[in-house]
């Protein structure tokens, strides 16, 4: 037996590892979307489900091949509505070490820059959404208005609140105040009511439960629409099969389960794109009903377009 020559290797190189800076765009109407990639960090989904039964967590996951702790996203969104520039929350900043802090690179690599951002609208105030207001100490948004409803400003601006809430969330009362100081100084900061209008195409609408004044942004055109659902869910594969489930991030647990109960019926019955801050990059798909029992869904992500 004659043994097969090896074929030489002509090139050997290291693995260069990482990826690109993230961005997806897609069209609701006349209005550009983008995706943005802050970053990623694993989620120990086992240990922060709230009302989950023994063993579920995993095998929700299992359903997807992963495991708790699963890779979780941190998305943003950046909408060019073509008289304003607008992000819909701004990622972690500084604020999950090496975890987050990718939103300028992403902004950058998709061809804007910070400085042409005329609103922020924040979800809710939490340090993945907010903290990215500032990085390394300084804000990042020189001429942007930053939004969020007055409900979460109370709430996360005032410490008479951190004893309102568990050991997870008190550090989030610092860390925010930080972020948005400099936005208060310049006259920046801007909380609104409920049910005040926005802006022509884009409005907001009140979810409390992951916090006091967690609010939806529904971006409407040309007979298409994109609800930007913040934390409606954390962990796809576990809530929206069992929308049931919450999270120890939830201020209140029965508001939380409800609010999302109630996107996923709207999301689904309207046709509605969703676009997710923890959803797998671009956190952009549809919720369709799963056909079992009631009030079960399914996710369908966004099906991959150059966009031309
Ligand atoms: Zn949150």
């Amino acid at each position: 037996m004659v043994a097969t020559p090896v074929t030489p290797a002509f090139a050997s190189a290291a693995a260069v590892g990482g990826q690109a800076p993230g961005y997806y765009r897609m069209h609701i109407g006349r209005f550009e979307v983008t995706a943005l990639l802050d970053g990623t960090h694993p989620f120990p989904a086992e240990k922060l489900a709230v009302g989950a039964k023994p063993g579920q967590v995993n095998e929700l996951l299992g359903r997807q091949d992963l495991s708790s702790p699963f890779e979780g996203m941190i998305n943003a969104f950046l909408v060019n509505m073509g008289d304003k520039l607008v992000l819909i929350d701004t990622g972690a900043g500084n604020l999950y070490g090496k975890d987050g802090g990718g939103l300028v690179a992403a902004i950058k690599a998709a061809g804007y820059t910070p400085d042409e951002v005329d609103d922020i609208f924040i979800t809710h105030l939490h340090e993945d959404h907010a903290g990215g207001l500032m990085i390394d100490g300084k804000p990042v948004f020189a001429n942007a208005v930053v939004h969020v409803s007055k409900l979460d400003s109370d709430f996360w601006l005032d410490n008479a609140n951190q004893a309102k809430v568990g050991a997870l969330l008190k550090p989030f009362f610092p860390a925010i105040q930080k972020v948005v100081a400099p936005y208060v100084v310049a006259g920046r900061f801007k909380p609104y009511a409920d049910d005040t209008p926005l802006l022509p195409g884009l409005t907001a609408i009140a979810a409390p439960g992951h916090t006091p004044g967690h609010h939806y942004y529904l971006l409407e055109d040309g007979g298409q629409a994109m609800l930007f659902w913040g934390d409606t869910v954390h962990m796809l594969p576990v809530q929206v099969p069992d929308p049931k489930i919450a999270i120890e991030y939830d201020w209140n647990v029965p508001l939380a389960i409800k609010a999302r109960e109630t996107a996923l019926a709207l999301a689904s019955s309207k046709g509605w794109w969703v676009a997710g801050a923890h959803i797998s990059f671009p956190g952009i798909g549809h919720v369709r009903t799963a056909g079992g029992g009631a009030g079960e869904y399914r996710w369908i992500p966004a099906n991959y377009t150059l966009n031309r």
